[in-house]
């Protein structure tokens, strides 16, 4: 992500936001509310109120690289981008199983492979919701509508373990989920994670980071990473706050 900036509306978010995140690494980005850390995760996944007005995202996967800022977003998820939502929204009438297996085949069709039959699709849904200690009855119930907010933060990571990305922004997934859940959700994403895929945790706590211990942790500030380390950053936010961040910054 190379001097990237967005407006929305006539506000200015991001204002020349440079990071480069590499196969294999977990990244943390850290920071105050309202820093531009949601709008980062919207604008990698395509939602369309945010405007680039300059800067350039290149996504580079099986040797392709992308112009990422020029694909719908469905191409990018496509392509194995994957955004987890501060905000899961819910999708009455459709049911998680048929929203899952919709997605998944795409992906397939996409690479150009065939989708699993029902029976094995059914069997990989229900590994993954084991893996993430889910009741097999939320396949059939709508996605999201009614779930308790710690439900929907897991059935986000259910989609993810589904469609197991390349690369996947967790906007504060853990927000919201008690200790057991945040455990369990931090195994999932433990479990998913290898040498040919990434991921970029979007967190205010350090809770998180104690179970996903992350390569690089930065610090966004005013619509632009401020500051970059190593995990001790992320303790060192816990202990003191932003100010002398922002001090320095
Ligand atoms: P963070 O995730 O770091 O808390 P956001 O990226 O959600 O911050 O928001 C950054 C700023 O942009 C906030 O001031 C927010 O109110 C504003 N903003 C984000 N999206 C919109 C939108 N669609 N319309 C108007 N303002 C927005
Ligand atoms: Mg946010």
């Amino acid at each position: 992500i190379k001097d990237l900036c967005v407006t929305v509306g006539d506000k200015k978010i991001l204002k020349g936001l440079n990071l480069s995140v590499q196969a294999g690494e977990v990244h943390a980005i850290m920071g105050p509310n309202g820093t531009g850390k949601s709008t980062l995760s919207k604008v990698i996944a395509g939602h369309p109120d945010y405007t680039v007005t300059s800067g350039s995202v290149e996504y580079e996967v099986n040797r392709k690289k992308i112009n990422l800022l020029e694909l719908d977003p469905e191409l990018r998820a496509r392509e194995g981008v994957f955004l987890a939502f501060q905000y899961p929204i819910e999708i009455p009438g459709v049911s998680n199983a048929e929203f899952l297996r919709t997605a998944f085949n795409e992906v397939c069709a996409h690479h150009g492979v065939e989708p699993l039959d029902p029976i094995d699709f059914n069997a990989l849904m229900l590994e993954k919701m084991k893996l993430l200690e889910m009741s097999s009855t939320m396949l059939n119930r709508p996605v999201n509508v009614d779930f308790s907010g710690g439900e929907k933060k897991r059935n986000e990571i259910l989609q993810m373990a589904v469609l197991n990305p390349k690369l996947a922004f967790l906007d504060e997934t853990d927000s919201g989920l008690d200790v057991d859940s945040m455990r369990i959700v931090a195994d999932g994403i433990n479990k998913l994670k290898s040498k040919h895929n990434a991921f970029v945790l979007i967190t205010h706590y350090q809770r998180l980071l104690d179970h996903i211990v992350p390569d690089v942790v930065h610090i966004l500030w005013d619509g632009r990473i401020v500051k970059t380390g190593d995990k001790s950053l992320a303790l060192e936010v816990e202990e003191k706050g932003y100010d002398w961040v922002k001090k320095e910054a």
